[in-house]
């Protein structure tokens, strides 16, 4: 299903162009407009889910082989030296686009985007308290 005035549908649709790196019934992969690097681009399914929380699991499953396929492919041929998966849910997770997408980063030795964090101080005891919470 599609939503109203979601831009992911349009595009996933064909209603507003991008430039498609692939297609198939489920998914396009199209190249960001803002990348974080050269060849940064999208997975994007058809149907609109605003997050993975929503996603029929077997979907978010196609999306992670389509992932790697995608990963063997721009690395090769960007000639890039790593790769991120990043994938935003929720506002203060950075997502900004409110229908699923997974991002594939290719990584360069020169490049600067800030993908990484600095690592918290945590005592065992608190490790232990979350792990329990989740666990419950
Ligand atoms: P988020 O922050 O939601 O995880 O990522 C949204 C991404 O979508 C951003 O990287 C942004 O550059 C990209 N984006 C937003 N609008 C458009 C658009 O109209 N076309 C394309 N190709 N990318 C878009
Ligand atoms: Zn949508």
């Amino acid at each position: 299903m599609k939503k109203d005035n979601c831009i992911f549908c349009k595009i996933a649709n064909g209603d507003i162009p991008s430039r498609k790196l692939y297609e198939d019934d489920n998914f396009v992969v199209i190249m960001d407009l803002g990348p974080a690097t050269k060849g940064h681009s999208l997975i994007i399914p058809k149907d609109h889910y605003a997050n993975l929380y929503e996603m029929p699991a077997d979907l978010a499953g196609e999306a992670m082989k389509l992932a790697q396929k995608m990963a063997i492919k721009m690395t090769d041929a960007l000639k890039a030296d790593g790769f991120n998966l990043v994938q935003n849910n929720g506002e203060v997770a950075g997502q900004t686009v409110f229908h699923f997408h997974l991002h594939l980063i290719p990584r360069y030795k020169e490049d600067a985007p800030c993908i990484t964090w600095t690592p918290q101080t945590v005592s065992g005891d608190e490790l232990d308290a979350i792990k329990d919470t989740i666990l419950k």
